[in-house]
């Protein structure tokens, strides 16, 4: 029943009314008591009665509006700031975060009041978790959207996920051609390993999640000692029902339920990311790597040569490129056709590859002619290990149809620094000017500048 708009109004109005209506009955109770009539029927005696009976309704109006009035300013107050705050919230950046410090209010009763504030505690604890997901989960979408390059995109997904998950370290595994290479790795001891482990290999084959406790081939790398971590996920990475890959994070306590939805919001997002991460790799080594062989390119190898160059002019470290040619390779294809000719090149780049060193370069300069460049080799070492692919490739044979085919090849080399190189092209031709002098002088063998 309301009279106003305020319901402490009306609690006032009915307070005073009560207060009137004890005042009035209140000579008639006190009658009954053997008060005589003269007494308790005087005007007087009425006009005290309703008087304190008004009191008593004003003094109950005062503490009811202290009491629960105060407490329910308070919760208004409250409702409003956390209002404010998730409306912050809902910021590009900077968002302020509700903690029970600053939107919490006092359950300092057991009644309707107490519950409502614990009720109001909860939600806001439920709010907040809510928003702190969704504010990560945006960050981490933004992250997982910036980086297009496989390496970035798999560490600082790594690194994130750890950290979401409060996970003690982990590793992105990436799938190509049925096997697993390691892309990025944090905290875990024997990653390589994990490239090969029976868990991770099923959940290639299941493509569903694994959760694993107390795993036993899975050692962190402790500050103080190596330990082995309690649970572990292996949460596989698919795109369009194709597996691109798995994550395997390692935790030194189980994994909680939010941490697993979390892993489930992700995916979608997570696992569109690496496949355009996998394509763009691709389509970067199409670019750059010539077909036949899987050696780079001339385009590709020339920007390769101009970044060593720089590097020898800055760090005045030597520079060597050894330029190689097939002889009479035109013959070869005559006599045995293109395909075999083709073989022929595939087997002298993997005797190429097999004798420089691991950040040396092998181009495929053209059509049977090849770059190495060996930075830090000085004309000295150029001249060892040109001499030593020429002997390699002179004693190696291909069999075709029962007949051993050889082949010998014409090397020239060049060295940096030499006061006839100023650029790159410069130094090229240098390279291609010694190896025709080697053919100039009967083949088969090394000539330096
Ligand atoms: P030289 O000793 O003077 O080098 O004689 P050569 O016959 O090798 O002459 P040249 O270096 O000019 O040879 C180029 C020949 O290499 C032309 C072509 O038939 C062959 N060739 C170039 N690219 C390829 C290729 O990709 N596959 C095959 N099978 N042959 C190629
Ligand atoms: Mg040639
Ligand atoms: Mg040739």
């Amino acid at each position: 029943m309301r009279i106003t708009k305020k319901v402490f109004n009306d609690l006032a109005i009915f307070m005073l009314l009560l207060g009137v209506a004890v005042g009035v009955v209140f000579p008639f109770f006190v009658a009954l008591f053997n008060v005589p009539a003269s007494i308790a029927f005087q005007p007087l005696f009425f006009i005290a009665c309703i008087g304190a009976g008004m009191l008593l309704a004003a003094m109950n109006i005062g503490l009811a509006r202290k009491t629960v009035g105060t407490r329910i300013k308070h919760l208004s107050h409250k409702m409003k700031h956390v209002e404010e705050i998730l409306a912050a919230m809902g910021c590009e950046t900077g968002c302020t975060t509700c903690t029970p410090e600053t939107c919490h209010i006092p359950v300092d009763s057991e009644d309707e009041l107490g519950e409502s504030a614990e009720s109001f505690n909860r939600l806001i604890t439920t709010l907040s978790e809510v928003l702190g997901a969704r504010s990560n989960l945006q960050q981490f979408s933004e992250m997982l959207t910036s980086h297009l390059e496989l390496d970035a995109l798999a560490q600082n997904t790594l690194e994130s996920l750890i950290a979401n998950a409060k996970a003690s370290g982990g590793a992105i595994l990436i799938e190509n051609s049925g096997e697993f290479t390691t892309q990025a790795v944090l905290a875990l001891k024997n990653e390589k390993a994990l490239e090969t482990n029976a868990l991770v290999l099923h959940v290639m084959q299941t493509q569903e999640r694994y959760l694993v406790a107390f795993p036993q081939d899975v050692i962190m790398d402790g500050l103080i000692a190596d330990y082995r971590p309690q649970a572990l996920i292996i949460e596989p990475v698919i795109y369009k029902q194709v597996l691109l890959g798995v994550i395997i994070l390692a935790s030194i306590a189980p994994f909680s339920s939010k941490t697993l939805d979390m892993l489930t919001t992700c995916a979608p997002i997570l696992s569109m990311a690496f496949y355009n991460a996998i394509t763009h790799q691709q389509m970067q080594r199409l670019a750059a790597l010539d077909s036949l062989t899987g050696i780079y390119n001339r385009r590709f190898g020339y920007n390769r040569i101009q970044e060593e160059f720089s590097r020898s002019i800055r760090s005045a470290a030597s520079l060597s490129l050894i330029m190689l040619d097939i002889d009479h390779f035109k013959v070869v294809n005559d006599t045995y056709g293109h395909i075999v000719g083709d073989k022929i090149i595939v087997s002298i780049t993997k005797t190429i590859l097999g004798a420089i060193r691991e950040g040396d370069l092998l181009i495929r300069y053209g059509g049977e002619e090849f770059l190495c460049v060996l930075p830090g080799a000085n004309q000295h070492d150029a001249n060892l290990i040109a001499e030593r692919i020429r002997i390699m490739i002179g004693d190696s044979v291909l069999k075709h149809n029962d007949q051993e085919i050889k082949v010998t090849v014409s090397l020239g080399t060049a060295t940096y620094p030499n006061k006839d190189i100023s650029d790159i092209q410069q130094f090229i031709n240098l390279a291609d000017d010694a190896m025709y002098n080697a053919k100039k002088m009967g083949r088969n063998r090394v000539v330096s500048v």
